[in-house]
Formats: structure tokens, C-alpha cells, sequence
């Protein structure tokens, strides 16, 4: 028997830990530190790290390390013991407060994007004390922010913590405006829903795609995909339960609240999500679920695949995320109540975010941007790279009523009559779902569908704070200067609804009409990185990200050329994979199967010549002609990628292998899955679709 709420947080220095090992004063400063963002003193440090450390030797670790998200995107972890030699060659068990704060790791062969020369190799990592420690693997991890011996911020964690301190700032204004005096903190909060694939660890080892790429560049269509719409909320077979199972356990133990488990639209795809938390330990949380997704399949004979776009055909991935904001009683400052056509308060943050939406499209699209996620957005599958957002009929209405001066009929809630006595009848959703969205009011939170399944979500979540913030901050400064708030702020958001009507759209994002009236609304439609990553460094983003600290211009501009460089690296690597395939592996099996075909031709032939040998021969000269192609298409991807490595400037660069590389792929991939369809499976050197789909 599982007894979770034993089980719940039982590896992590949490709270209930916190007062059971820390002397009392030691504790309340600690509390200081962590509820008001108090820098800590050594003192307490050394305290709180000698009683961290007994509490992890009492759990069996042995070791500590300083957990940090560098900007590769997975999280970088450097374990060291906590032996100490004493006296008759023995150790003591010894971890300092200086060891806890700070860690000095070679900061050189983590991407920098040039701010930091390999020579100054010092980097710096800081304990984020919002985050609490925990035990992964007999490792103390440490929750720390990565910075560079100059203080340039080397991580994705330091811009997020900022992001939040300064919509903080921002929402308190706001709040003291409409009369709240108690309020003393404003938290974001974050719910990511994680969507994965998971494929039998044999097939996988079988596929040099998957190894190298995390998604396939060859397979043709099996006979059945996701058309019968049958995996949807499918029930869940044996193996993937037992993964499952095992899954929310561990992540409960870390103290993260698994809560939904469901398959997901493609064969093999599944879904987690967990209960929301503040960004920064959502964060947090979200990159630990990813790791544990990956350990625990690998103990079930399965991998977990995180990518966006494993498999052409069939859905790709995402990672919804849920984000709202809250004060530190709880309150949801998006919560409309029963009537938000007189909750000012609530407009004025709906308006605000409608207007950050609109003025930053851009920052939107790029934090969602990379190699695999581009493979996603714009497929009929997930939304498109137009931002726009949906509002849901009742919200609009609201605000229609407002941007028009006309009072608002509120409709009545209608109910669902089930017309079949045993069941009951229900009060009816006011509005019904708009899963085409990519940013999508969901009664009192928008979630944000465009991230890719890959990505750590503090970059898409310093963004949405910081544009969010930036709103507030200018309602904040006209408000304060109004002689009458309410009247001022309903002028505002009238103001604001005018002159953003154009980012709302309610409609099906997925259709051919859409993309025509979002270019007559002006909106962009960025379809890739390489397009929409130079606006990182605009000068408007430069402004706005230096006005609240959120990144000097050197940081901004060591990020887009990190991520341009990152997405050139990718798709060199496919390239490289798919070369290598195909003539390693491809082209000698076709081959040999039509030596095969030639040889059972001749063989009948010689045994009786006038039997018809029409089929083989006739197979022969499809799968030959395939292949004199294939050859082709070959050396054009051949040269595709040593011309690549010529292109300077890392746009530039970005946008040749898009244009050029990624183009080579396709179309030597669509020769090979031709081929696949026309050979025998024997003699195919690769599980195939049908295989990796529906082993598990
Ligand atoms: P669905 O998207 O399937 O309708 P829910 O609406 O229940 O599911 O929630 C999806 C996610 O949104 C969950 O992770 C949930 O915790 C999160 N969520 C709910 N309320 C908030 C909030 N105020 N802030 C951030 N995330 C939230
Ligand atoms: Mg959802």
C-alpha cells in the first residue's frame, strides 16, 4: 500500500524538514530569507547547512551538488562527497554554509554566446533559497542560479527570479490603487502540462535517428495513425501504467504534485500534469519531472521521448503552460468573479496582459522557438506561429460591452439537460474550449500552448512577466496621477480594448483564412527561429529588458546568437545522422534487395524460361530507379552541409540550414520513405513506424 502523503516530499528540505532540524532562530531567518527575498547571513548559512547535510545523511546521501539550468537547457549537476580526511586516515561527514551559497564551477564549456572569453573560466553559482533542496540518486541538489565571474547571468533561473520580483513591484501599485493595503507579495504562478512519447528501449536502440536526434528522419506512414482518434483518454495498457505509477511516485517524493495522467492524441504520446506553483519552483519542478520521465523509462525497458516532433504523421509535443498570478493570501488576481463586468481590478489585469500580448508578439513567438518546436507550430496540430489570443464568448462579451459604453447583459447559465433520469443534470460552461489557440483564457488563467515539449519554460515565463509587468508599470503610472481610479482605470481598459481588438481571435487558428486575416490585421507570422530570433535584440526589447533589469544588451545579444547557434548545431546533426544512414545503412539494403530481385529473376528464368518475371523485374527497375534518386538527393545534402559551414554571421547561418539543409533532409527523406513502402520489411534496416508506434 502506497501511503502518499507519507511518501509526499519525503526527499526534499522542505518546510516540515526545515522546522524539524533547524534551531528555531536559524529557522525564522531562513523563513525571512525565503518569504522576502532577504540576503542570508553566513551565520545562519553554516547552520542551515550543517542540519541540511544531517538530514541528508539520515536519507542516505552522500554527496551534494549545485543544481543549475545553464542555457543548454538540461540541468547541470558536478557532485562532490561530503568527506572531509580526519586524523587516522578516516573522513568526517563535513558540508559548510559557504559550500551551501556559492559554487564555483568552470563556467567554459557552458554556451555563453561570447560573453565570457574561455580564459575567464570562472562561474559562480548561488543558492536559490525559494526552491527547496532535495535528494536525487544519493545527491544533495542544490536549487542555485549560474552566473559569470563578471555577473553576467549564464542561466535561465536569474532572469526568471528577476522577471518575478518586478511584476511583483508592478501588480503591488495596482493592488494599493484599488484600496489593498495588506497584500505584501504578488507571485506568478505556473501549471505545465508535459507531453511525451514513449517507445520499447530495443526498437529505440535500433533507430541512429532517435539516438542522435530525439525524432526520426526517415520512416514511412504505417497503416494506421491517430485517425481513429481511439488514443485520446485510451485506456492505459499494463506497461505504460506501471511507468506511470512509478513516475508520480518519485516525483511526489521530490515533492512535486503529479496530479493528471492521461494518453494523448498520437499513438504512444501521453500526458503529466501537475497541481500549478510558483513560476520559479515550477520551473524547478517541471525540469526535474523531464529528468525522472527519462530514468524511469529507461527502468522499464522504455525511453521517453520529449522532443516536439518525433514522428512525421501524427501529433508532436507540447508543454501547456498554465500561468496566472496570485497574492501571498492566495487571491488569483484573474479571476473574474461573478461579475467582472464591475470587478475593475480583475479588467485592468485582463487588459493589461491583452496589451502585453499585442505590443510583444514577437518575444512570445521566439521564447518558444527552437529546431524542434518549429517542426510543430503551423502543423494543423498545435497552434500556429501567428499569437493571438481567445477570450472565451462571455469574457468577450464583457469586454465588448465596455469598449462599446453599452451595459452587459449577463446570459444565464444554461443547463445541460442528459435527458436519461439516472444521470444528473449540469450546469453548463459558460464557453465552450477553443483548443486552437495559442494563448487561451481558461477561467481564471491563460495557458500558453505554443511551448515545445523540450523547453525549460523560465524563458516563456520571464517573458510573459516581464511584457505583463511592463503593461502594469504604465497603468500603474497613469492611474496613480487620476483623481477618480475607478473612473480612470474603466477609461483604461476601454482605451486598451480599442486599441488591441486585433490580438483577440476566437476563432479556428488552424484554418487557411486565419493566416490571411491575421496578415490583414498586421499580426506577424514568424515561422521559424531564424526569422523571428533577430527581434530578440530590437531596439525596443533592448529598452525594455534594460529598464527592468531583466538583461543588459550583451546578455540579450549573447542569448539570440545561443539560440541561433544551438538550432544551426541541431539540424547539422541531422543532417549528419540522416547522411549517415542513408549510406550506411539505406543504400546497402536497397541495393542488396534488388540484387535479390535480379537474382530470383535469373533463377526462375533458369528454371523454366517462360515463366513471367514481370513483378520482379518490375520492382526492380522502381526500387533502382528510387535509388539512382536517393543518390542524388544525397550528394545535394552533401554539399548543402559544407556549404553551410561556410555561411557567416550566426543568422545568416541559422536561415541557410533552414532554407537549404533542412530542405535536403525532406526531400532525401521522401525518396527513402517511398523506397521503405516499396521493400521488403526484412530487408529494411529499421523498425518502422508501425513498430515504434504501437510496440509498447
Ligand atoms: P485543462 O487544461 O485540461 O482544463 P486544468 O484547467 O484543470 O486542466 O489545469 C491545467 C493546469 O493548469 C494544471 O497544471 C493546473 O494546476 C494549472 N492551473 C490551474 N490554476 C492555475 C493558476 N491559477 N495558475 C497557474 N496554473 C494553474
Ligand atoms: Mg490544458
Amino acid at each position: 500500500m502506497v501511503n502518499v502523503p507519507e511518501m509526499f516530499g519525503s526527499l526534499v528540505f522542505n518546510d516540515a524538514a526545515m522546522q524539524e532540524y533547524l534551531p528555531k532562530g536559524t529557522y525564522k531567518a531562513l523563513k525571512k530569507t525565503i518569504e522576502e527575498g532577504k540576503p542570508l547571513d553566513i551565520e545562519v548559512a553554516n547552520v542551515v547547512a550543517h542540519s541540511m547535510k544531517e538530514w541528508a545523511l539520515a536519507k542516505g546521501a552522500t554527496h551534494y551538488t549545485h543544481w543549475f539550468q545553464p542555457m543548454t537547457g538540461i540541468t547541470a549537476e558536478k557532485h562532490d562527497s561530503f568527506i572531509t580526511p580526519a586524523p587516522g586516515g578516516k573522513v568526517i561527514m563535513e558540508f559548510s554554509g559557504k559550500e551551501l551559497i556559492k559554487g564555483e564551477p568552470d563556467a567554459s564549456s557552458f554556451p555563453s554566446g561570447g560573453i565570457r572569453a574561455t580564459f575567464e573560466a570562472r562561474g559562480y553559482t548561488a543558492w536559490d533559497p525559494t526552491s527547496y533542496a532535495f535528494i536525487k540518486d544519493g545527491s544533495l541538489c542544490i536549487p542555485t542560479a549560474f552566473c559569470s565571474y563578471t555577473g553576467d547571468i549564464l542561466d535561465k533561473k536569474t532572469p526568471l527570479l528577476r522577471s518575478m520580483e518586478v511584476i511583483n513591484q508592478q501588480a503591488l501599485r495596482i493592488l494599493r490603487l484599488f484600496g489593498d493595503t495588506t497584500t505584501v507579495k504578488v507571485e506568478t504562478t505556473v501549471g505545465p502540462e508535459q507531453e511525451y512519447f514513449l517507445v520499447d528501449k530495443e526498437v529505440y536502440k535500433k533507430r541512429k535517428d532517435l539516438i542522435y536526434c530525439g525524432r526520426t528522419l526517415f520512416g514511412a506512414r504505417p497503416p494506421k495513425g491517430q485517425e481513429l482518434d481511439d488514443h485520446y483518454f485510451g485506456t492505459i495498457k499494463p506497461r505504460v501504467s506501471a511507468y506511470m505509477k512509478e513516475l508520480d511516485e518519485t516525483l511526489w517524493k521530490y515533492g512535486i504534485y503529479a496530479k493528471t495522467k492521461h494518453n494523448e492524441v498520437a499513438p504512444a504520446q501521453h500526458e503529466l500534469a501537475p497541481v500549478f506553483d510558483s513560476s520559479n519552483v515550477a520551473t524547478d519542478h517541471n525540469q526535474l519531472t523531464m529528468a525522472t520521465m527519462k530514468n524511469i523509462a529507461d527502468k522499464h525497458g522504455l525511453v521517453c521521448l520529449l522532443h516536439e516532433k518525433p514522428f512525421a504523421g501524427v501529433n508532436g509535443s507540447g508543454k501547456h503552460n498554465n500561468w496566472s498570478m496570485s497574492t501571498n493570501t492566495g487571491k488569483n488576481l484573474l479571476d473574474p468573479s461573478k461579475n467582472p463586468r464591475e470587478n475593475t481590478q480583475f479588467l485592468i489585469f485582463l487588459a493589461a496582459v491583452i496589451r502585453a500580448v499585442d505590443d510583444h508578439q514577437d518575444l512570445l513567438r521566439l521564447s518558444v522557438a527552437s529546431a524542434g518546436n518549429d517542426h510543430r507550430l503551423g502543423g494543423n496540430e498545435a497552434p500556429p506561429a501567428i499569437i493571438s489570443m481567445y477570450l472565451g464568448d462571455d469574457l468577450t462579451d464583457v469586454l465588448n460591452s465596455i469598449r462599446d459604453g453599452k451595459a452587459y447583459e449577463k446570459k444565464d447559465a444554461q443547463i445541460m439537460k442528459t435527458n436519461a433520469d439516472v444521470l444528473p443534470n449540469f450546469v453548463k460552461d459558460t464557453s465552450d474550449r477553443n483548443r486552437t489557440s495559442p494563448l487561451a483564457f481558461t477561467g481564471n488563467k491563460f495557458e500558453f500552448r505554443s511551448v515545445g515539449s523540450s523547453e525549460n519554460i523560465a524563458c516563456t515565463n520571464t517573458i510573459i512577466n516581464t511584457i505583463v509587468a511592463d503593461a502594469l508599470c504604465e497603468f500603474a503610472d497613469r492611474l496613480e496621477q487620476a483623481e477618480d481610479v475607478k473612473a480612470a482605470a474603466e477609461e483604461l481598459v476601454k482605451e486598451t480594448l480599442q486599441q488591441h481588438q486585433r490580438i483577440i481571435f476566437n476563432g479556428d487558428n488552424y484554418s487557411e483564412e486565419w493566416v490571411e486575416e491575421a496578415r490583414k490585421r498586421g499580426l506577424l507570422n514568424l515561422r521559424s527561429l531564424p526569422e523571428v530570433m533577430p527581434l530578440y535584440t530590437s531596439e525596443k526589447n533592448v529598452r525594455l529588458f534594460g529598464k527592468y533589469g531583466i538583461y543588459t544588451a550583451v546578455e540579450l545579444r549573447s542569448r539570440a546568437d545561443i539560440l541561433l547557434e544551438k538550432y544551426s548545431k541541431i539540424i547539422n546533426i541531422e543532417a549528419l545522422t540522416a547522411l549517415d544512414m542513408a549510406k550506411k545503412d539505406i543504400v546497402p539494403a536497397v541495393a542488396a534487395y534488388i540484387r535479390e530481385l535480379a537474382e530470383t529473376a535469373n533463377l526462375i528464368k533458369s528454371v523454366d524460361p517462360e515463366i513471367a518475371t514481370v513483378t520482379e523485374v518490375e520492382l526492380m527497375r522502381k526500387l533502382s530507379n528510387l535509388l539512382s534518386c536517393f543518390l542524388k538527393k544525397i550528394d545535394v545534402l552533401d554539399k548543402a552541409v559544407m556549404s553551410a559551414r561556410e555561411v557567416e554571421g550566426v543568422v545568416e547561418n541559422a536561415m541557410f540550414y533552414k532554407e537549404k539543409v533542412l530542405s535536403a533532409m525532406q526531400e532525401l527523406r521522401a525518396v527513402a520513405d517511398e523506397m521503405e513502402s516499396n521493400m521488403s520489411a526484412k530487408h529494411w534496416p529499421y523498425p518502422s513506424y508501425g513498430t515504434l508506434l504501437f510496440s509498447v
